[in-house]
């Protein structure tokens, strides 16, 4: 065996390639883990709104183009640990029927080649290892589940239970978002998170978040077969004269090329660099690049219809872990909106700081300072549907092109006017139903949505399914034209479904992770959490 010769190579280190990772790493097999970026530095800046909001220190300074040739500087982040370095930890199951097909006002969102079932024994580890806290039983739409989480739902402070109150008053069942924080309530002091107000899109300074390389990656390495290079930007796949298998993984780092080979290959670079990564290795046996033979690799990009909207109330809102709260109950649809319309939670706490950076409209009586101080600051997720018109391109100049024209809106639009709705109904003991002063869009974006640079959600682009004529990787997510190909990252959702993505993401790489040990050969360890997370959950139950 040569030194870069490996029996598994993962590409990517996020919530796919990073808990792959973990899950395997104790098989002894010779896994090597490539990851384009760096550590995230560990300093105080991690936690200062102006150099993370307004300064983007943090982003890629890569640029991307638009279907028109303008550039994009995409709102992502190439780390150890992936984007889950920045998230909100908003750790959501998809709704059992999500997987099947769905009838929206815009069209089909198409059914999944997997049950519910099939990934429930993998979102119960996920929940596991990522040391998610949530009250089962209490969202309306909840999928079943086998065992209650890990730990207790993190608490909602004053002003957002006080609106959970009135919401339920309404009629509305509000519940606690299931979230992976490695918060203690019972025992502050020894809590590794503070609960502080710089979580969502903040790396976590100390360390409490759960994500994808404090659990995961930190701890695969810690095995010896396992190897992590950093600041490895894996350039191409070449395959054998078949075109049947990767033969060589070709890597930028240090400034020169290398070269290294797997049985098996792992894609898992988020879903617009993967499809960008197989497209940009098309050869003689592959001319529309890798694995794609059905033309479907880049299409089908889906990123979710998000916004943000602050509603302003005359009662302050000193919250300081805002991401708490959540809203199911239009997920499905209503009385007067038979169709899905997605789901009302939380962003983190906004600052006067982050709002110069996307001033939204001044509310009527309110300086920028004065509507953080008074803001509810929403966050509202739709789903897309999958268009294979809605795709990850190469340019001519070798860059990434994203091409997407939004759909599905009036499912969005209907979810705004039901929060709208249902804020006029709340009623202070202050100031009763004149506290809510309206609901202001977070940024003045066209038609109030994020735009198009907003990739956090980026999946679809490289979608699983039985039929290698409409899909690029098998129900095991190998691709169906190779023999030792994988992706296990985002762009493996035949549809978005409306909860955030990164729970479904770890759980299918667990799920794959299970296959590899299988053809590998390797006898199935049983599932372990680490000495610390097994005192942990035994000191919270
Ligand atoms: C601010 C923010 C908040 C979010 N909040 C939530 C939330 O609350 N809940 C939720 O479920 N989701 C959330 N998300 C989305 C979540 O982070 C993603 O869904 C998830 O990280 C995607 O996992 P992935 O494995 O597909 O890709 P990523 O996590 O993006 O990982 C891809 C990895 O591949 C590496 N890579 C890319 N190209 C190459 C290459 N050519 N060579 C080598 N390495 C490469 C990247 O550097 C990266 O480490 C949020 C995202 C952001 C940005
Ligand atoms: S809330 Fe907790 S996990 Fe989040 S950044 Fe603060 S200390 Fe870290």
């Amino acid at each position: 065996m040569t030194e870069n010769r490996y029996d598994v190579i993962i590409i990517g280190t996020g919530a796919g390639g990073g808990t792959l990772a973990y899950h395997l790493a104790p098989s002894g097999k010779r896994i090597l883990i490539l990851e384009r970026g760096d550590y995230v530095p560990r300093e105080k800046a991690n936690w200062d709104p102006q150099v993370v909001n307004v300064d983007a220190h943090y982003n890629t300074k890569e640029s991307w183009r638009d279907k028109d040739g303008r550039d994009l500087h995409p709102h992502t982040n190439y780390y150890v640990g992936g984007n889950t370095k920045f998230y909100g930890a908003a750790l959501f199951r998809l709704r059992k029927a999500d997987f099947g097909e769905m009838r929206h006002h815009g069209g089909i969102s198409p059914a999944w080649p997997i049950s519910y079932e099939d990934l429930e024994p993998y979102y119960t580890q996920a929940e596991d290892l990522y040391q998610v806290h949530g009250n089962r039983g209490e969202d309306p739409t909840e999928p079943p589940a086998n065992s209650p989480y890990p730990w207790p739902a993190v608490s909602h402070e004053p002003r957002i239970q006080q609106l959970s109150d009135d919401f339920a008053r309404s009629g509305l069942k509000p519940f606690h978002v299931p979230v992976g924080v490695m918060l203690d309530e019972k025992n502050p002091h020894n809590s590794r998170c503070i609960r502080c107000n710089t979580c969502d899109g903040f790396a976590c300074l100390v360390g409490a978040k759960s994500d994808a390389q404090v659990v995961c990656i930190d701890e695969a390495i810690k095995h010896s077969n396992v190897t992590l290079l950093t600041n490895s930007l894996v350039k191409r796949l070449d395959t054998d004269p078949t075109g049947r298998e990767v033969k060589s993984v070709v890597v930028e780092r240090n400034g020169s090329s290398e070269t290294y080979s797997a049985d098996v290959v792992v894609v898992s670079c988020g879903a617009i660099n993967s499809a960008a990564l197989l497209l940009r290795s098309a050869n003689d046996k592959h001319p529309r690049g890798l694995a794609n033979s059905s033309d479907i690799v880049g299409r089908h990009y889906m990123g979710h219809t998000n916004s943000v909207m602050m509603a302003i109330s005359k009662c302050p809102n000193p919250t300081i872990f805002q991401k708490t709260l959540e809203v199911n109950d239009f997920y499905f649809g209503s009385k007067d909106f038979e169709y899905p319309m997605g789901h009302i939670s939380f962003v983190g706490k906004l600052d006067a700081i982050t709002l110069k950076a996307g001033a939204p409209a001044i509310a009527p009586n309110f300086t920028l300072e004065l509507m953080a101080k008074h803001s509810l600051d929403f966050w509202l997720t739709s789903e897309d549907l999958p268009d294979p018109n809605n795709r990850v391109t190469i340019g001519r100049d070798g860059k990434i092109v994203l091409t997407y024209t939004p759909n599905n809106l009036e499912a969005h639009e209907r979810l705004q006017g039901k929060l709208k709705q249902a804020m006029k109904q709340t009623n202070c003991a202050i100031h009763g139903h004149e506290c809510h002063q309206g609901l202001f869009s977070r940024n003045l974006y066209v038609g109030q949505r994020i735009p198009l640079a907003g990739v956090a959600h980026q999946n679809g682009t490289i979608r699983f399914g039985k039929d290698p004529k409409t899909s690029v990787l098998d129900p095991n997510c190998k691709a169906h034209d190779l023999d030792n190909l994988y992706v296990v990252d985002g762009s493996f959702f035949p549809s978005s479904a409306a909860v955030n993505p990164a729970l479904t993401i770890m759980a299918n790489a667990l799920r794959v992770g299970d296959h590899l040990m299988k053809r590998l050969g390797v006898f199935e360890p049983e599932y372990k959490r680490n000495p610390q997370q097994e005192q942990e959950l035994a000191v919270s139950r």
